[in-house]
C-alpha cells in the first residue's frame, strides 16, 4: 500500500482475542474480562452523566478521577495520568519516551501489544525469553543498554507475578525507563506502585478493565514521577477520556466494597477452576491473575482450543515457542467453569 510508511509496511498487527458478534451463543473465556458485572453505582453514574452537558468537552485530564486514584495510593495527583485504557498509555510511551535509534526489550511470552507498538514506531527491540520457571529474566535485561523495558506484573499469559526484590535490584542498576504493567495486579494485591516514589525511571500502569469489570469503558492509569506525567499530558489527545468514562471511573473507584467483593469472587472461582483442571490431569502454572495458563500432558492445546471453539467455548491459544504448549483460560462464572470442565473432560478422556 503506497500510503503506508516503512514501519507500517513491516509491522505485524496486534491480534486481539475474538469478540464474536453473537456473544450470547458463546462462553467467552478468551480475553480476561471479568465475568461479573460492574458496580451498580457505575451504571448509575454513567446514566446520570447522560445529560445536556454531553455537548461540553470533558475535563481534559480527568482530574477528579486522577485525584481519587492518587488518594487511594497515598500519592499526590501530579503522580497520576488518566488514559483511555492502559493501551493508550503504552502508545504514548512509544510516541514520546524513546528515540528511534534506541533499543527496547520485553519479556517473551508476554502481552504482544508491546512488540506491535515497537514495530509501529520503528523501535528496534529484543524479546527476552522467560526463565525455565517462567519468570522475568532481569539479569538478561541488563546485558544491553536498553532505553525502554516493559514487564507485566502479573505477566500475561503466564499469570506469574514479579518478584519485588528482583525488580528493586534491577531498578537500582538500570538507567533506562522501566514500565511495569499492572493490568491484573488487583487479583493478587501486591502492587509495585511505591517504586515511583523512589525511582524516577519507573512507570506503573493500571487498568479498570479487569478488576473493575470495565473493559468497555476504557480507563487506565500511569503512575510515575511528575516529570513523566507532564510528558504524558503533552503527548495525549486533547480530551482522551470521555465524559461518560470519567463519570463511570470515579464511581468505580469509590465503590470499594463492591470492588473487594468482586475480586474475592474471581479468586474463589479461580481456585475452583485450578482444582477442576488438576483433577483432569492438567498442569497449571499457579496464577496471580484472573486467568490460568495450563496444559494437558496427553492432548495438544491447539486441539483443545479448536474443539472447544466448535462447542462454543472460547479460550486463548497463542502460536509460538513456549506459549503454544498452553491454553490461557480466563476465570468465568461457576456456570461457565462447569460447562468448560464438562467439555474438557470429554475431550481429554476420549
Ligand atoms: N496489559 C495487559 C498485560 C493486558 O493483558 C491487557 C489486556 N489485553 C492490557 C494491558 C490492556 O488493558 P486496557 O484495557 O486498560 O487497555
Amino acid at each position: 500500500m503506497k500510503f503506508w510508511n516503512k514501519n507500517l509496511r513491516n509491522m505485524a498487527e496486534y491480534i486481539p482475542g475474538e469478540q464474536p458478534q453473537n456473544l450470547d451463543e458463546y462462553i467467552k473465556l478468551n480475553t480476561n474480562e471479568n465475568p461479573f458485572p460492574p458496580s451498580k453505582a457505575v451504571i448509575e453514574a454513567i446514566k446520570n452523566a447522560c445529560d445536556d452537558n454531553l455537548r461540553r468537552y470533558p475535563n481534559p485530564t480527568a482530574v477528579a478521577v486522577g485525584q481519587c486514584f492518587a488518594q487511594m495510593h497515598s500519592l499526590t495527583v501530579d503522580h497520576v495520568f488518566v488514559g483511555n485504557g492502559s493501551d493508550e498509555i503504552f502508545t504514548l510511551i512509544f510516541r514520546g519516551f524513546i528515540e528511534s535509534k534506541e533499543r527496547a526489550a520485553f519479556p517473551y511470552p508476554s502481552y504482544s501489544l508491546y512488540y506491535t507498538l515497537a514495530e509501529a514506531n520503528g523501535i528496534p527491540y529484543d524479546k527476552i525469553t522467560l526463565t525455565k520457571s517462567l519468570d522475568v529474566d532481569f539479569e538478561k535485561f541488563l546485558e544491553k543498554n536498553y532505553a525502554l523495558i516493559i514487564v507485566a506484573n502479573p505477566n500475561n499469559p503466564t499469570g506469574k507475578k514479579i518478584n519485588k526484590k528482583d525488580a528493586r535490584s534491577f531498578l537500582e542498576k538500570f538507567k533506562g525507563l522501566l514500565v511495569i504493567d499492572e493490568a491484573y495486579v488487583d487479583f493478587y494485591g501486591e502492587t509495585l506502585i511505591d517504586f515511583v516514589k523512589e525511582f524516577d525511571n519507573c512507570i506503573i500502569t493500571r487498568s479498570l478493565s479487569k478488576s473493575y469489570s470495565l473493559a468497555g469503558l476504557r480507563v487506565g492509569f500511569a503512575i510515575a514521577h511528575p516529570d513523566i506525567i507532564r510528558g504524558f499530558i503533552k503527548l495525549k489527545d486533547s480530551y482522551n477520556v470521555s465524559r461518560l468514562a470519567q463519570a463511570g471511573a470515579l464511581a468505580a473507584l469509590q465503590d470499594v466494597k463492591g470492588f473487594r467483593y468482586s475480586i474475592q469472587m474471581v479468586r474463589n472461582n479461580k481456585e475452583y477452576l485450578e482444582e477442576m483442571l488438576e483433577n483432569l490431569g492438567f498442569e497449571t502454572i499457579p496464577s496471580h491473575a484472573n486467568f490460568v495458563f495450563t496444559k494437558h500432558p496427553k492432548v495438544s492445546s491447539k486441539e483443545l482450543y479448536e474443539k472447544l471453539k466448535e462447542r462454543k467455548i472460547l479460550v486463548r491459544w497463542f502460536e509460538g515457542p513456549i506459549q503454544s504448549e498452553y491454553l490461557r483460560i480466563s476465570v468465568g462464572t461457576m456456570m461457565e467453569i462447569k460447562a468448560l470442565v464438562k467439555e474438557l473432560r470429554e475431550l481429554v478422556e476420549r
